[in-house]
């Protein structure tokens, strides 16, 4: 059972979706503009979107951009619906991070099939994302989207930056070696050395503020992740 958001002016076709919808167990919520859409999207939660492309006020691909452009829909799953003679759009709304589409007219039975697959995918990512997250306080690490928050807020980490973080918070309490370090988040391109580490580490802890100290120093060893705030 999903909360579905149909973004789609004509109203044979909110009635034909909602009742679907509906019949499947999903909450629906109809939108008939991108901006009653875009609007709907922050008021409340969402587990998939059907998106029209040919919408009145708005394109539905500048729908897709703006809710993929925002951090806190980036694994909301969006299924495009498209006139036939839109195919060209398709590709460009697939390119701005669409899941899928279906072109109109669409057979009911095959897209309530699409939105079955995309909603068990987004809720297998969400509950892996769930078991795997870390989280200190207001910090939270996030191995399957590689983000960092402090306060809800995404921390700009670099790859390297994130695997360290990452691998010291998988072992609370252990202490590393640079050594050691160096073979988890090598990555084999880049040249990462065990002096590099420390500048690594040192440019970690000042994207971290008021949690650098999450991340300490042994001496004589190299670094353990403290689980006190
Ligand atoms: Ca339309």
């Amino acid at each position: 059972m999903a909360r579905v958001l149909v973004i789609e002016d004509e109203p044979d076709l909110q009635e034909l979706l909602r009742y679907n919808l509906q019949k499947e167990g999903h909450t629906v919520t109809i939108a008939g503009t991108g901006s009653d859409g875009l609007h709907e999207l922050r008021r409340q939660p969402f587990d998939l979107v059907l998106l029209d492309l040919m919408l009145p006020d708005r394109d539905g691909l500048e729908v897709c951009r703006i809710v993929r452009g925002d951090e806190a829909f980036s694994s909301l799953p969006i299924i495009m619906v498209t006139a036939k003679s839109e195919e060209s759009d398709v590709v460009l709304g697939l390119g701005l991070g669409a899941d899928d589409y279906v072109t109109k007219p669409f057979r009911v039975k095959e897209l309530m099939a699409r939105i079955r697959v995309r909603l068990a995918r987004h809720l297998d990512e969400t509950r892996d994302a769930e078991r795997r997250r870390i989280q200190v306080d207001k910090l939270t690490i996030d191995p399957v989207r590689h983000r960092v928050l402090i306060n809800e807020e995404v921390i700009p980490l670099t790859l390297t930056e994130f695997k360290l973080l990452h691998f010291l918070a998988s072992h609370p309490g252990v202490a590393y070696g640079r050594y050691d370090m160096l073979d988890r988040v090598g990555d084999g391109d880049s040249v990462v050395t065990d002096r590099t580490i420390d500048v690594h580490v040192r440019n970690l802890r000042k994207k971290l503020g008021e949690y650098e100290r999450l991340v300490e120093t042994v001496r004589g060893v190299g670094y353990r992740f403290s689980e006190i705030p």
